[in-house]
């Protein structure tokens, strides 16, 4: 299997004062096809393991690598490029472009890629119709349900065929039914081929997923390791 996602002894120290250490070694590879739960309660280090992973902060030592690319050698503008090509992320609050609809806040995942117009919006259609929204397309994103938004954000992830998906907490501002059926989506990715890597503090999200890496005081101390 391909790795899509490596950390070998990553460390985040914030300067402070005074310092903290927030990661102290994290060793983990996340392969192709995979459906990986990162589990931890408040303070375990979540957030910034998921700034790294997602390309937005660089580590303080250690490698972290991006479908292959290491990013603490890589330049700005690299870093920029693996995170436009390689990476697909959904946030706990959505952030969707409230007047644009559904479909113009798809295609906006591909700006960055320098695809024209029409190939954009005919990807985001496809995109949406993979997460059940077809139908709501041409809906300003302000009209939405908050299960269809975050459905919307997963599509604009998934509209440039990203190598993985980083959800973090993508339940956390819904209800429970709609919560079940984001999960069940992210199932159902997964088992079209899409490798998605879920951040969460919720047991029963992680109980979903094939996988689960426990983060506690910014170390691993669980990981039930890949299937095959
Ligand atoms: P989680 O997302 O699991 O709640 P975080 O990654 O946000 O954990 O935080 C892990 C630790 O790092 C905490 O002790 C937190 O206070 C600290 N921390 C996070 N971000 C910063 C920062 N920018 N500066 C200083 N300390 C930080
Ligand atoms: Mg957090």
């Amino acid at each position: 299997m391909t790795a899509v996602l490596e950390l070998v002894d990553v460390w985040k120290v914030y300067p402070g004062p005074p310092p903290v250490e927030s990661l102290r070694g994290v060793t983990f590879t996340v392969s192709s096809g995979e459906l990986v739960a990162v589990l931890g309660p408040s303070g375990s280090g979540k957030t910034t393991l998921l700034n790294l992973a997602a390309g937005l902060d660089r580590p303080s030592g250690g490698s972290v690598r991006i479908a292959g690319s290491p990013v603490e050698k890589l330049r700005d503008k690299q870093l920029s490029g693996v995170r436009a090509h390689r990476l697909g992320v959904v946030f706990q609050q959505f952030v969707l472009l409230e007047r644009l609809s559904a479909m113009e806040n798809v295609a906006t995942g591909l700006i960055y890629r320098g695809v024209p117009g029409g190939q954009r919006r005919a990807a985001a259609r496809a995109a949406l119709e993979r997460v059940g929204l077809a139908n709501r397309a041409e809906f300003p994103a302000a009209h939405l349900s908050g299960g269809e938004r975050q459905r919307v954000a997963i599509a604009r992830a998934l509209v440039g065929r990203p190598a993985v998906v980083l959800a973090d907490e993508p339940t956390g501002n819904l209800d429970s039914v709609a919560g079940d059926g984001v999960v069940g989506l992210l199932r159902e990715l997964n088992a079209d081929g899409v490798t998605i890597v879920v951040i969460t503090h919720d047991e029963r999200i992680a109980a979903a997923m094939s996988r689960r890496v426990e983060l506690r005081d910014g170390l691993v101390v669980v990981d039930t390791g890949s299937a095959s």
